[in-house]
């Protein structure tokens, strides 16, 4: 399996590993350890730059398969030899604005739980740019406005962002978590990484996070609609 250095450290930005495995067919090489995100939870997976004895690939993806993190290799180059060496590089800046951005929409969901008590049902993100689905039938345009204050508020606030791993049981006598639906967690997963907007939100989650709410910037709600009479979509950029 990859060792994930990403859910320890979402700051590392280079990093060096060995290749484990190669798969030709897709372009793609298995790594031993990584920084480089997969995707999931609704962020996208990075993108960056594998160098290899002195050859420089992009690295347009990685992405989670059964036996660890696949990097896929851009160009039409020999592909690397497994057993080596290699320095892979996030592109940054896409990674840290999507970093502000995951954490601004945790602390969306935060404070529409603790206002309103709805709860978020899927989400999705790119970089400076969100959508959050919740079970929120009494929200109205001058709700929306409201939001995006406490939101903001949230911000100014500078809240540290703590992230813990902890063995399954102990997550699960954590009372706030059971609304992000960590019941659902599949059995064989013994360990559950959990981000927490310390006095904010709590959340299972997997994703790369800032350390400090201040970090995600203004955030505005550039739009809202109904999904249904229950279900309601929020918008939200950030400058
Ligand atoms: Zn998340």
């Amino acid at each position: 399996m990859t060792d994930l250095l990403y859910q320890t450290d979402s700051y590392l930005r280079k990093f060096t590993a060995k290749i484990t495995d190669v798969d030709e067919a897709n372009r793609a090489v298995l790594l031993n350890q990584t920084a480089f995100y997969p995707g999931g939870g609704g962020q996208p997976a990075d993108m960056g730059t594998l160098a290899v004895a002195g050859k420089t690939y992009t690295m347009p993806r990685a992405r989670k398969g059964p036996e660890g993190i696949w990097h896929s290799l851009g160009g039409d180059e020999p592909l690397p030899q497994m057993g080596a060496e290699v320095e892979g590089q996030i592109d940054w800046e896409r990674r840290y604005q999507l970093m502000r951005t995951h954490t601004a929409m945790h602390i969306l969901c935060g404070v529409v739980f603790r206002d309103y008590k709805a709860l978020v049902t899927g989400g999705d993100m790119e970089p400076l740019k969100g959508r959050m689905d919740f079970e929120f039938e009494t929200l109205s345009k001058e709700l929306v406005g409201v939001i995006e204050a406490a939101v903001n508020k949230e911000v100014d606030k500078a809240l540290a962002v703590r992230v813990d791993i902890l063995p399954r049981q102990k997550a699960f006598e954590i009372p706030d978590l059971i609304r992000t639906k960590i019941n659902l967690l599949p059995p064989e997963i013994q360990v559950v990484r959990i981000v927490e907007l310390v006095g904010l939100d709590l959340q299972a989650d997997g994703g790369t996070h800032v350390h400090n709410t201040s970090e995600v910037g203004r955030m505005r709600v550039v739009d809202y609609k109904s999904k249904g009479k229950i279900n309601k979509r929020i918008y939200v950029e950030l400058e």
